[in-house]
This record gives structure tokens, C-alpha cells and sequence, in this order.
């Protein structure tokens, strides 16, 4: 292990023994008191140095015996170190793709605020390669998501889509103009590429392209109809449920981005329970639906604001990383909207109907009030407990040699 202060967190002092790392409360931290040889310490945790010679300099700056790793230790429990060397094989191959590390490097700097464990985000970072991700629509959103996935370093991201290219779907980071007229799915391929040139060589071409094929690490729903984004069709989602494929939903219908809820099949709330609730709550909305559903001829071009939907197709791209990456976002069983002119985020709380086959309304356990809905993330809140718990903070201050932590809030 190559110690390393996340250099993400910006370090400050609030007095001579207290040093916070981070600026913004989501993931800022104290430490103090701190004595001058440790603070003196710290500057050499950069992952230059693995833990002997850290040790030898730790007798150089007369620190007691043990006092070298026990700080290394409670560093690394408190989240505040990676390892330079960590992560695995996967991240070792990758560091042996400079070209690949140098794009992804912010995006590194980023896993480690959410990884709280030394070499979590080297190892998040190179698991991304080896997902497979599928967007099922190629208009201003799907293609957008598509090529932000790419970018982000997950390895296949596959676009599903029919007809060709018209003028009002391109966009910055989407489809191109000069792409107007080809096949949808064909130019949105090749955003995914232009997003990510190194990524790694394609799987064996899978065959067929029925949504609920297995091994997909999640399938994303961005229909060009505004129909299907107001109310996601349950049958279309039932190849999903039926192989237990993740899904998420997002889009913009009028003047509303929609991005959720992200759908873990028998578990989570999906497009079926929606539909019913949303019965429950208006008789009419069958009858309605019916009609939206059923247009028929030539529609006009829906509305679609185009820096709404680029704000959908990256939160909606940042939904799916978390997920990817192994937590919980706060779109499971869970609406987000955004609505023009005021853009003032709200979320919608989806909750697991009993009328609904897929199950999660069965789920030991599981209430019908949403609750959940915006509860933070299963292992997310194994971190949060780290950062946030005066609890932990004192219980880890309690062991410590040179004072107490104490979680900045
Ligand atoms: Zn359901």
C-alpha cells in the first residue's frame, strides 16, 4: 500500500492542531489536534512512499513506535486515504493505460470522494470497463446518456433505436448534425465511440437485441415519445422484469425533465406500480392515458428544451453511474422532476403496488408510503456513517493517539 491523502479534498487549517479536508459538507472532515511532526507527516502521505519507508520517516520525525500505521489505519477508516497502488488487477491494468487515466482523471478524484476504502475508486474506475449498459431510445436524451456512460468509462454501452436522424434530434454530446439521415442507432454508436476513443476492444457481439437479455448491468429507458415519458409502458418493461434487468426511465415530456425511478425488479417500485398508483389516485387516468396513447397520423414535434434535456441526460447518466458503481442513488423508487421555467427539482416518491406483479410490494418489510424513497444509499450510508456520525467520529478519537476526530458538518 502507497498511502495517499486524497488529494481531491482540499486541505485547510482552522487552527495550528486542526486541519479539515474538503470544502463542502458532503464530504469534508476535521482532524485535530494535531501535533507538528504529525501534521509534518501527513504531507508525506502523497503515494509516493509504501509503509516502510514511511515508518523510517516517522522515526526521522521522532513519532513513538506504532504511531506510523495506527495513523495510516485511522486515516484509512475514516476514508481520508486511497492507495496509489490499490485496487486490484483491474486498476493495475488500467494504470497501465496512461492515455485512459489522464482523460479519467477528474472522474478518479471523484470515485475516491465516494470510495471510502484505500483503492476503491482505482477498482470502481476499472470495473466500469467491464459493465454493459444498454439505452433503448436515440433521441436528444437516450444518445446524450449513451455517449456520457461512454465517456465515463463503462466499456459497452449499446443504443437501441429505429428510423434515422432527424434535424430536431441532434444535440451537443448526442447525435451530430452531419449525422442527420443516417440510421439512429448507427450515429448514436458512433457518439458513443467519439466519447470515449480508448475504451476497451467490444465483447463478442451479442446476439439478438431483446431488452431483457442477461448479463446487462442495466438497461436505460429514454423514449423519444413524451407518452411513454409521462407513463412508461409496463408491458415494455416486463423483458426487464422478467430477467431481473435494472432499469432506469428518463426523459423530457413538455416542460418537465424526468429522470427515475431506477427499477431493481422485485425489489423496487416500476413502471407497472406506477400505473397503479397513479389509478388509486385518479379514476380518470386510464381513460386518459388511453387517449394520449392512442394519437394516431402525423404528430407534431413535442416540446423538448434542449438544455432541459441535456440537465436529464446527465443526472439521469450520473443515476446510472451511482448505481453502477454500486450504491444506491436516490432515484430508486423515486420520480426526479424538473419543470420549466422555475427548475426547482423535486422528487417523486414510486411505490411498490400490490396490484403489481412485479413483486416488491411483497417484500418483507416493505411499506407503501415512500418512505424510502429518498433515503440515502445502502452502502452509500455505510460512508456517510464515517463521515457524518459524531458517534464514529468520537469512537475513532477515543483510540486516538494524537486527540479526536470529528466530523465537520
Ligand atoms: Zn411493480
Amino acid at each position: 500500500m502507497h498511502p495517499m491523502v486524497k488529494p481531491a479534498l482540499r486541505r485547510g487549517w482552522r487552527d495550528l492542531g486542526t486541519a479539515q479536508f474538503g470544502m463542502t459538507p458532503a464530504h469534508a472532515l476535521t482532524l485535530g489536534p494535531l501535533d507538528a511532526a504529525t501534521s509534518g507527516f501527513l504531507d508525506l502521505l502523497n503515494g509516493t512512499r509504501g509503509l516502510p519507508l514511511l515508518r523510517a520517516e516517522g522515526r526521522r520525525l521522532k513519532l513513538p513506535d506504532g504511531r506510523v500505521d495506527a495513523l495510516v489505519d485511522r486515516l484509512a477508516r475514516a476514508g481520508l486515504v486511497d492507495d496509489a497502488c490499490g485496487g486490484g488487477p483491474a486498476a493495475g491494468a488500467l494504470r497501465g493505460k496512461p492515455e485512459v487515466l489522464r482523460r479519467l482523471r477528474p472522474d478518479l478524484a471523484s470515485l475516491s470522494l465516494t470510495s471510502p476504502e484505500p483503492g476503491g475508486a482505482p477498482a470502481r474506475l476499472a470495473a466500469r470497463r467491464a459493465l454493459r449498459v444498454r439505452v433503448l431510445g436515440a433521441g436528444r436524451v437516450g444518445a446524450l446518456v449513451a455517449a456520457v456512460l461512454s465517456g465515463a468509462g463503462v466499456g459497452e454501452v449499446a443504443v437501441r433505436d429505429e428510423g434515422r436522424v432527424r434535424p430536431w434530434d441532434v444535440a451537443p454530446g448526442g447525435l451530430p448534425p452531419e449525422s442527420v439521415g443516417e440510421r439512429r442507432d448507427t450515429a448514436a454508436a458512433a457518439a458513443v465511440r467519439r466519447a470515449a476513443p480508448d475504451r476497451p476492444p467490444r465483447h463478442a457481439r451479442s446476439p439478438g437485441s431483446a431488452a431483457g437479455e442477461p448479463g446487462l448491468s442495466l438497461v436505460i429507458l429514454t423514449p423519444r415519445d413524451e407518452v411513454a415519458v409521462h407513463a412508461p409502458d409496463p408491458g415494455a418493461a416486463q423483458p426487464l422484469l422478467a430477467s431481473g434487468t435494472p432499469h432506469l426511465y428518463a426523459g423530457v415530456v413538455e416542460g418537465t425533465g424526468v429522470v427515475g425511478p431506477l427499477v431493481l425488479p422485485g425489489e423496487t417500485a416500476c413502471a407497472g406500480c406506477l400505473h397503479e398508483s397513479r389509478t388509486d389516485r385518479d379514476p380518470t387516468w386510464p381513460r386518459l392515458l388511453a387517449q394520449w396513447r392512442s394519437g394516431t397520423g402525423t404528430r407534431p414535434v413535442g416540446a423538448c428544451d434542449l438544455a432541459l434535456s441535456t440537465t436529464v441526460a446527465g443526472l439521469a447518466a450520473a443515476h446510472a453511474l451511482a448505481f453502477l458503481d454500486g450504491v444506491s442513488p436516490s432515484g430508486e423508487g423515486a420520480r426526479w422532476e424538473v419543470s420549466l421555467p422555475g427548475l426547482n427539482w423535486r422528487s417523486r416518491p414510486v411505490v411498490p403496488h400490490p396490484a403489481c406483479r412485479c413483486g416488491a410490494a411483497e417484500r418483507p418489510g416493505e411499506k407503501a408510503d415512500g418512505e424510502h424513497s429518498s433515503t440515502p444509499a445502502r452502502s452509500r450510508a455505510t460512508m456517510a456513517v464515517q463521515r457524518r456520525s459524531t458517534e464514529r467520529a468520537r469512537e475513532a478519537g477515543a483510540a486516538r493517539p494524537t486527540g479526536t476526530w470529528r466530523a465537520h458538518v
